[in-house]
C-alpha cells in the first residue's frame, strides 16, 4: 500500500551530489528486448456469452462427501471441537480479532448480485468458501463486519443463510476473545473482549490483558488511544454445522447475504473496504475491509483461489482479479427491471484476504495480451475527464515495461495477467490488490505504480505470515521507489549499456541511502516488526526504514547475490507466506563471506534493522551496521572479514 500525502514515502527528498561507489555491473542485460509492447488494445464489451460456460476453479467447490457420516459422528467420536476464532499469536496487538483456525482456505466462489446504483446486495448475493479442515470441527468462524458504527459509510448487511456441505447450518456472531485466552474464546469476563492499540489494553480500567481488537477509530483526528478499553464488536461469525466436520476433509460454506457493504473503520482513522462510486463501489480494503463486503478468513496467510461470477445492473462493469473469462447479458427480471449482465473472473493463483479486487461501475476496460503472454488490464472510472483519463492511460501503458524492469530483480513476474483500475473515491491510499492495483481519486502516478507493481511479487505472490510482518513487503516496495529513481538518473546519463550510467544508478542507491541514514528525530523510534495499528501504514518503521535496510543488504550481499536471494524467495515462498526467520534464512545462504562471525554479524543486522527501536535522534540512536560504500560504520572489516 502507499498512501497519498502523508510523508510516508523518501525520494521527493532527493538532492545534491552524486558519489562514485565502483559499483559493479548489473545483470540488467535483457531490458530493452523484452520492452516491446505486445497486441493491441481491445475495448472491453459484453457480449452474449455461448451456453455451457466453464469456469475453472468451480470443480474445486463441488461439495465434498467427507463429513463424519452416520449416527456415530458426535464429538467424542471425533475429538471435535471449535475451530479458532484467530489466527494471530498470543500477545498480538495488530488485528488480533482476524483470522480463523480449524481449517485451511482453498477456493472462493464470490457470486455478487448487486444493484449498482442502490448500492445494494440483493437475494441470491453470496459466496461460497472450499475449506480444508484440519481438526475436527464442531463450529468454525469467519470475518464478516455487517453492521457498523460509521452508519453512513460503514456497511448494512443481513445473513440469510448459512450451508455446509449443502446442510443448513446455525449461525452466531460473537466478539473476538484475546488469542491464547486460557478462559476459551466465549470468556465470560467482559475485559478478555477489549479493543487497544497496544498490550496490555490499559485504557480508562488499567484492563491488563492483551487486547482482542484493533480499534476503529471514527476519524484520524482523534487520539489513537481514545477507544483503548472498549468492546470490540461481534465481528466474528460463527458456524455450527448439522454434523461435525472431519479433520482431513474439504468443505463447502455457502453465506448468502444481502445489504449494503461499506468501509472498515482502521486502527488509525482511515477507512478502507467498498467505497461508494457514484455508479456502484471502488474495492480497495487493506489491511482488513475485505469482510466489509464478505465473509471470510480474513487474514494475510489465509490464500484461497477465487472465481467471481457477478450479476450487476445492466451497463456496469465489474474489475475483480485475475483473468476475464466471460460476460454474459440476462433479460429483464424483478430485481433488475433494465436487465443486468454477468461478469466472470478466475484466479488461478492463490489471493491475500487483503487483495481480493471486486469494483463495479462504469469503468471503460480494455485488454492487451503481451508478446511474453501476460494479459494486461487497464480500466478507469468513466467520470473521470477524457483529459485526465489520457494522462493516467499514458502512465497505465508503462506497466508492462516496469514490470520487466522489475523483474530483472525479482524474476519471472508470477502471474498470468496485471493491471491496473483507477476509481473515483478518495480512498486516501492506493494498493497493490493482486493483478489489479487501485488507484483512488480518479489519476495515477508512475512512481506509485513502481511501488504498487513490486508489490506483486512481494505481498501478493510471497505474502506476509502475520501484519507485523507488513514492513518485509513496504520496505521491498518502497526499494521499487528508490530503483525507479536509480533507472531515471542511469537513463539521463548514458542508460543501461553505458559505465556512466551505471555508476549514476549505483550512486542514486547510495545517495537515497545517505539521506534518510542521517534522519533523526522519531524516524528510528519504533521497531518495523512491532508497530501499532495507528502507524501501520504511515510510519518510517514500514517504508523508509525498511526500503533503505534492503539497499544496505545489497551492499553487503553483493548486488547479484542480493538478486538470487529475492529470486530464491520467489521460487520458495510464492503462492504462500514467510515468515521473519524464514526471510532472514534466505538472506544468510546468500552472503558472500560464510563465516560465522559474518553470520553473527548480518543476524545483528537483522536485529537492527528490522527489530530494534530506539530512542529519538538518530546519530548514536540508530542501526550501526550498515553496509560497504554506505555511510556509517558498514559490515565487513578491512581484510573483508567480520571479525
Ligand atoms: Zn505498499
Amino acid at each position: 500500500m502507499g498512501r497519498r500525502g502523508r510523508n510516508t514515502r523518501h525520494h521527493n527528498a532527493r538532492a545534491g551530489s552524486s558519489e562514485s561507489t565502483g559499483a559493479g555491473r548489473r545483470g540488467r542485460n535483457t531490458r530493452q528486448h523484452n520492452a516491446r509492447a505486445g497486441g493491441r488494445w481491445l475495448r472491453i464489451t459484453v457480449a452474449t456469452a455461448s451456453a455451457g460456460l466453464i469456469l475453472p476453479g468451480l470443480a474445486l467447490a463441488a461439495p465434498a462427501s467427507a463429513a463424519p457420516a452416520g449416527a456415530g459422528a458426535g464429538a467424542g467420536a471425533w475429538h471435535c471441537s471449535a475451530g479458532a476464532h484467530t489466527l494471530a499469536p498470543p500477545g498480538s496487538h495488530l488485528y488480533p480479532d482476524t483470522g480463523n483456525g480449524g481449517y485451511t482456505s482453498l477456493h472462493t466462489l464470490v457470486h455478487l448480485v448487486y444493484n449498482a446504483p442502490t448500492n445494494q446486495f440483493l437475494p441470491g448475493n453470496g459466496v461460497t468458501l472450499t475449506d480444508r479442515a484440519t481438526q475436527c470441527l464442531t463450529s468454525f468462524s469467519l470475518d464478516f463486519e455487517r453492521k457498523s458504527k460509521n452508519t453512513k459509510d460503514g456497511p448494512d448487511m443481513t445473513v440469510r443463510s448459512v450451508t455446509v456441505n449443502g446442510r443448513p447450518a446455525s449461525f452466531t456472531f460473537v466478539q473476538p476473545t484475546y488469542p491464547g485466552d486460557p478462559h476459551g474464546q466465549n470468556d465470560p469476563n467482559p475485559a478478555a473482549h477489549e479493543a487497544s492499540q497496544t498490550n496490555p489494553v490499559g485504557g480508562p480500567h488499567h484492563n491488563p490483558l492483551p487486547p482482542a481488537c484493533s480499534p476503529e477509530l471514527p476519524s484520524t483526528k482523534v487520539p489513537p488511544d481514545s477507544l483503548d478499553g472498549t468492546q470490540c464488536p461481534a465481528n466474528k461469525l460463527v458456524v455450527t454445522p448439522s454434523v461435525p466436520v472431519r479433520s482431513g476433509s474439504q468443505f463447502t460454506v455457502t453465506v448468502s447475504y444481502t445489504g449494503r457493504p461499506g468501509v472498515h473503520n482502521d486502527g488509525d482513522g482511515t477507512t478502507e473496504g467498498w467505497f461508494r462510486a457514484p455508479d456502484g463501489g471502488f474495492v480497495t480494503t487493506e489491511p482488513v475491509g475485505s469482510e466489509d463486503w464478505m465473509p471470510l478468513n480474513d487474514f494475510p496467510a489465509a490464500k484461497p483461489t477465487y472465481n467471481f461470477s457477478d450479476t450487476v445492473t445492466a451497463g456496469h462493469t465489474v474489475i475483480a482479479n485475475g483473468v476475464l473469462l466471460s460476460t454474459k447479458r440476462n433479460p429483464a427480471s424483478a430485481e433488475f427491471p433494465g436487465g443486468s449482465v454477468t461478469w466472470n473472473w478466475f484466479s488461478r493463483a492463490p489471493i491475500a484476504s487483503y487483495l481480493v479486487e471486486n469494483s463495479v461501475g462504469k469503468y471503460h476496460l480494455t485488454e492487451r495480451t503481451a508478446d511474453n503472454g501476460t494479459q494486461y488490464y487497464e480500466a478507469q472510472d468513466a467520470g473521470i475527464g477524457a483529459a485526465q483519463r489520457a494522462k493516467n492511460r499514458a502512465i497505465m501503458n508503462m506497466q508492462q515495461n516496469i514490470t520487466e524492469f522489475e523483474s530483472q530483480f525479482n524474476g519471472t513476474f508470477p502471474f498470468t495477467s496485471d493491471g491496473v483500475v483507477v476509481g473515483t473515491p478518495n480512498a486516501s491510499f492506493e494498493e497493490e490488490m493482486q493483478t489489479m492495483i487501485t488507484f483512488a481519486g480518479g489519476r495515477i502516478d508512475t512512481d506509485t505504480l513502481y511501488h504498487e507493481n513490486m508489490h506483486q511479487w512481494w505481498g501478493d505472490n510471497v505474502t506476509e505470515d502475520d501484519y507485523n510482518l507488513t514492513f518485509f513487503k513496504e520496505g521491498l516496495a518502497t526499494l521499487a521507489q528508490f530503483l525507479h529513481q536509480a533507472r531515471l538518473a542511469e537513463d539521463a546519463n548514458g542508460g543501461p549499456y553505458s559505465a556512466k550510467g551505471q555508476a549514476a544508478f549505483q550512486a542514486s542507491l547510495v545517495k537515497s541511502f545517505n539521506q534518510s541514514y542521517a534522519a533523526g528525530g522519531p524516524f528510528w523510534t519504533v521497531a518495523p516488526s512491532d508497530p501499532k495499528p495507528v502507524g501501520l501504514f504511515s510510519g518510517s518503521s514500514t517504508y523508509v526504514r525498511p526500503g533503505i535496510g534492503y539497499i544496505a543488504l545489497r551492499q553487503i550481499l553483493g548486488h547479484t547475490n542480493f538478486t538470487q536471494a529475492l529470486q530464491q524467495l520467489q521460487r520458495t515462498y510464492g503462492g504462500s507466506d514467510v515468515t521473519e526467520p524464514e526471510l532472514e534464512a534466505v538472506f544468510q545462504q546468500w552472503l558472500p563471506v560464510p563465516t560465522s562471525a559474518c553470520h553473527t554479524r548480518l543476524r545483528e543486522f537483522f536485529t537492527q534493522w528490522w527489530d530494534t527501536a530506539y530512542r529519538p535522534g538518530g546519530g548514536k540512536h540508530r542501526p550501526k551496521i550498515t553496509g560497504p560504500g554506505l555511510a556509517g560504520p558498514g559490515f565487513y572489516n578491512p581484510h573483508g572479514g567480520c571479525s
